[in-house]
């Protein structure tokens, strides 16, 4: 069942994910080569706890880490580990906090140091195709309208479309209905209404769509070990639009700066 969220509930979620947009800023500082994944870990865990939250991911469903750190041809669920980052790697990092009762979830793709410019475009591309399919998240729109954008910008430029995996509903928990693929019909699925909080996350690979499920238990990566690019979006459902609780431009500036 889709539970409709108060404009209350709603600013509680702002709160949550305006956090991990902090949080994934400051990771973004710290990636350069030579970091490993686990010190960016680390880093994470402490400044959402710094800030009076939790973790949204460690120990959810039996995760070790406060992050999902997936490099290149790991498209999500990677774990921190001891790899240090290269020049030319690309990094999603994926964040979730809890703090007054509901979580945070959103992710970014960070470039380390210079990186192909097919790879680039990749990452330019899973962004645009995000930003489309939050164009779609409004009342009176079906699940299917923002699926369909997201596939459609994706595979104009060759790039495909991981099945496997989806977006969600947000609110006291982390995965909740409805589900959000990134492939699918224009008007089809459940209905859009105001209230509705959902995560919007395209996963797009370079090369094949098929993905394999590492032994670890968690991480997944490309069957063609091509590189795969991840970026979420939450947003509550307006009347007129959709009103996204993420920002990536605290992410964006930190980058710059
Ligand atoms: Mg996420
Ligand atoms: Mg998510």
């Amino acid at each position: 069942m889709i539970h409709l969220k108060t404009q209350e509930e709603i600013e509680l979620l702002r709160e949550n994910n305006l956090l991990v947009s902090a949080t994934l800023a400051e990771v973004g500082k710290h990636i350069k080569p030579g970091i490993t994944t686990l010190q960016l870990d680390a880093i994470a865990e402490q400044f959402i706890r710094s800030h009076g939250a939790v973790p949204g991911f460690l120990g959810y469903g039996g995760f070790p880490n406060t992050l999902c750190v997936s490099v290149n041809e790991q498209v999500v669920h990677g774990i921190p580990s001891d790899y240090a980052l290269r020049e030319g790697d690309i990094v999603s990092v994926d964040c979730g906090t809890i703090m007054k009762g509901f979580y945070g979830d959103s992710a970014y793709t960070f470039a380390v140091g210079r990186i192909e410019p097919e790879v680039q475009q990749l990452l330019d591309v899973t962004k645009e195709a995000l930003y489309k399919g939050v164009a779609q998240a409004k009342a009176g729109n079906r699940v299917g309208d923002i699926s369909a954008a997201v596939q459609e910008h994706s595979e104009s430029y060759g790039f495909s479309v991981v099945r496997e995996l989806v977006g969600h509903g947000l609110g006291r928990n982390m995965h909740e209905d409805p589900e959000v693929p990134n492939y699918g019909a224009k008007g089809r699925g459940p209905l859009l209404k105001e209230g509705m909080v959902i995560c919007i996350e395209p996963m797009i690979n370079l090369g094949t769509k098929y993905v394999v499920f590492e032994r670890d238990g968690w991480t997944v990566r490309t069957r063609d070990r091509k590189p795969s690019a991840h970026f979420e979006f939450a947003v509550a459902i307006g009347k007129h639009g959709a009103d996204v609780l993420t920002d990536f431009s605290i992410i964006e500036n930190a980058l710059k700066a």
